[in-house]
């Protein structure tokens, strides 16, 4: 077998080498950024870097970035405060945003995977005191990108604030903060080629924030605990080059078509989700009807191809998925997502045609046997 093939880059994408080279470095350095010292001031210079480097990747100002462990943080920590006395998250929402408020209100979506905007507009017509909207800038398994401008005008003109999970949007999209008009945004680094276990809470101009996590003031008193100093500079790195890199993004929705078009081809009956909405460049989830997600993911692992079924979960089973189940989808557990990166090949796509359409042949030809038998 040769080299395998990963195209899972939004369950994590490979670390960029400039990056493991900078948390080396910063790594090698002593020094607590709450201190005083040389040493102390010389860690604080490598954050405001770091700070900065996120700042400009989404347009925002680096007072307003909060370094956090990650995108589930983020979302948890906004979603969580305990002044809002209405939540309204959409029904496509990453776990870490839909999970935090059992009793939030549900904005469905349409077949192609975007928030119904007239149930939001009569949804916000109903609601009174602190409300809080979150809908996500980018889908993590259609990758299909919300109309987020005209949710903001919505959500201000009913007072409420808005909060949008750009875990995965960011570096395969231009961000920008102020255009949006949105009043948080999370981020991840490990999406966008950085270390695991960092990410960020932007917390825009004098947008309502309550503390979690008390200790000794860092994050300007939002977030209390020595930062990880390391992981943060290797998360400004990232954001440095998902920025640079986003012209490439052209080549990645090339191939992105060359595969979706590939398989329609070899599979009418293959379906793509949000097909006909605005999508990330790098993201296709493909249904091969009749045959299960889980079981395309390991004929692919097993042919060298990594690819997923909808989000990556903890436990590392497949689950049926609430995005496909949202758009209409029944069953939801026949398709998988597939996710590019700045270093996919036409060869390694035109692979992952030759396997998953002759995947699809064999299974064709058993259930043709059982008939015949
Ligand atoms: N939000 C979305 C849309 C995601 O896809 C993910 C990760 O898969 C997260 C949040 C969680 O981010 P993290 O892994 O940094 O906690």
């Amino acid at each position: 077998m040769g080299a395998r093939i990963y195209l899972d880059w939004n369950a994590t994408a490979p670390v960029r080498p400039a990056v493991v080279e900078a948390v080396r470095l910063a790594l090698g350095e002593t020094g607590n950024a709450s201190s005083v010292h040389g040493e102390g001031r010389a860690a604080r210079n490598r954050l405001d870097q770091a700070r900065r480097q996120v700042a400009a990747m989404v347009h925002c100002l680096p007072s307003e970035v909060v370094f956090m462990s990650g995108g589930t943080e983020a979302n948890n920590a906004i979603l969580s405060l305990a002044s809002w006395r209405n939540v309204l998250v959409s029904a496509i929402e990453h776990d870490s945003v839909r999970l935090v408020r059992p009793d939030a209100i549900v904005v469905p979506v349409t077949s192609q995977g975007i928030v119904d905007l007239a149930w939001l507009a009569n949804a916000l017509a109903k609601v009174e005191g602190p409300t809080l909207v979150s809908v996500m800038l980018a889908n993590n398994e259609t990758g299909v990108i919300q109309p987020i401008g005209e949710i903001a005008s919505l959500v201000h003109a009913a007072r409420a604030c808005l909060h949008s999970d750009a875990v995965q949007a960011a570096g395969r999209m231009a961000i920008d903060c102020r255009a949006i008009g949105c009043d948080y945004l999370s981020l991840s680094s490990h999406k966008i080629g950085g270390p695991q276990g960092v990410g960020a809470l932007i917390v825009r101009g004098t947008a309502p924030f309550a503390v979690r996590q008390v200790g000794g003031g860092q994050e300007r008193g939002r977030r209390g605990g020595t930062e990880n100093v390391a992981g943060v500079v290797g998360f400004g790195v990232a954001a440095g080059l998902a920025t640079e890199g986003l012209a490439m993004m052209t080549t990645v929705a090339r191939l992105r078509d060359r595969f979706e078009a590939g398989c329609l081809s070899k599979l009418p009956a293959a379906h793509v989700w949000g097909a006909a909405a605005n999508r990330l460049p790098n993201t296709s989830c493909i249904a091969m009807p009749g045959v299960a997600a889980e079981t395309q993911v390991m004929a692919l692992d097993l042919a060298g191809i990594a690819v997923s079924a909808g989000a990556a979960c903890s436990s590392g089973r497949v689950r049926s998925s609430h995005v496909l189940a949202a758009m209409g989808a029944a069953p939801p557990n026949e398709s998988i997502r597939v996710s590019l990166g700045e270093a996919t090949t036409e060869a390694e796509i035109d692979r992952l045609i030759a396997v998953w359409c002759g995947l699809a042949n064999r299974r064709r030809g058993n259930v043709t046997q059982a008939v015949a038998a």
